[in-house]
């Protein structure tokens, strides 16, 4: 059966600027045996190119363009088929400006149609003139719903979704959230990955390392999803969920094998496909009465809407 593979970024290949272990042997075995992939980000901030370099950097190697599908061109994506003639003021870094500016999208600080919110660069200066802008009728949109992301283990950022947040609440306006777990994005990379080989796989596979991103919208989407524990989700949080990953991995590492022989692995643990099969009896502790609560680091806001 013919798969091809959506694969989120940070926490799946990198961490900050260290890359996880497996991950450039994972790239190297989609490669060599023409397994069509896309990478798959919520950070907007970066353009396809940036992140070509980024993975150079890293060791990765022979990748273009055509590999990346990020938020920024997902919401692009978006206002072209929702309103194809229409001006933003958009708020975020060169992916989003650039993504925009690719889809001939005007930038309009007077009375845009749209305010658009990415991924850093924010002043209040910014935040005030989009404010300004919203009231005077703007709607208002984001180019994913992560209100952190993680950095290292110990730290984070704030996201496009906490950015959102503030003009929701200055405003009074709902921000519409594009990229993952939107289905918009899902939608979208099943189309450039058919365009790839010409013909749509037979089975699509999300890998991530977020339930409530990576998980959720490939759940939502019909596809399914293998979950990595090298990045933000911990094995015992996954009970805590009411959507659940196909797979659980350690890393991509995993993989390798698989992908080269076509035959499949031992993964950590696979979910039972069978209808009306129970799927998360022995997945580990679940701390549903918080019990435990005062062993537990600071509790943080949920990632997503
Ligand atoms: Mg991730």
């Amino acid at each position: 059966m013919k798969t091809g593979y959506l694969i989120d970024m940070d926490g799946v290949v990198y961490r900050e600027n260290q890359l996880i272990a497996g991950a450039a042997e994972f790239v190297q075995a989609l490669t060599a045996t023409e397994t069509p992939f896309l990478f798959l980000t919520n950070n907007s901030a970066p353009t396809p190119e940036d992140l070509v370099v980024r993975l150079q950097h890293l060791g990765i190697h022979g990748l273009s363009r055509r590999h990346f599908y990020t938020s920024a061109l997902n919401t692009a994506d978006f206002l072209c088929e929702a309103d194809p003639h229409c001006t933003v003021f958009a708020v975020g870094e060169g992916g989003l400006l650039a993504a925009l500016n690719e889809r001939k999208i005007p930038n309009d600080t007077i009375r845009p149609h749209y305010v658009v919110i990415g991924e850093g660069a924010i002043s209040m200066e910014k935040l005030s003139k989009a404010h300004e802008c919203i009231e005077r009728g703007a709607r208002l949109v984001a180019t994913n719903p992560d209100n952190w992301c993680p950095v290292t283990h110990e730290k984070t950022r704030p996201g496009a979704g906490a950015t959102a947040s503030f003009l929701e609440a200055s405003t009074g306006r709902r921000a519409y959230y594009l990229g993952k777990p939107n289905g918009f994005m899902f939608q979208q990379a099943r189309r450039k990955l058919a365009g790839f080989t010409g013909s749509a796989p037979e089975q699509v596979i999300m890998i991530g390392d977020t339930m409530e991103t990576d998980i959720r919208g490939a759940f939502e989407a019909g596809m399914q999803s293998y979950l990595v524990l090298s990045g933000s989700t911990q094995f015992e949080m996954v009970g805590d969920y009411v959507y659940q990953p196909t797979r659980i991995l350690q890393s991509v590492g995993d993989l390798v094998e698989e992908i080269k022989t076509g035959k499949p692995g031992n993964p950590m643990y696979d979910q039972p496909t069978e209808p009306g099969a129970r799927r998360v009896e022995h997945l580990g502790i679940r701390h549903q009465t918080d019990i435990f609560a005062f062993h537990k680091p600071r509790p943080r806001p949920a990632m997503t809407k």
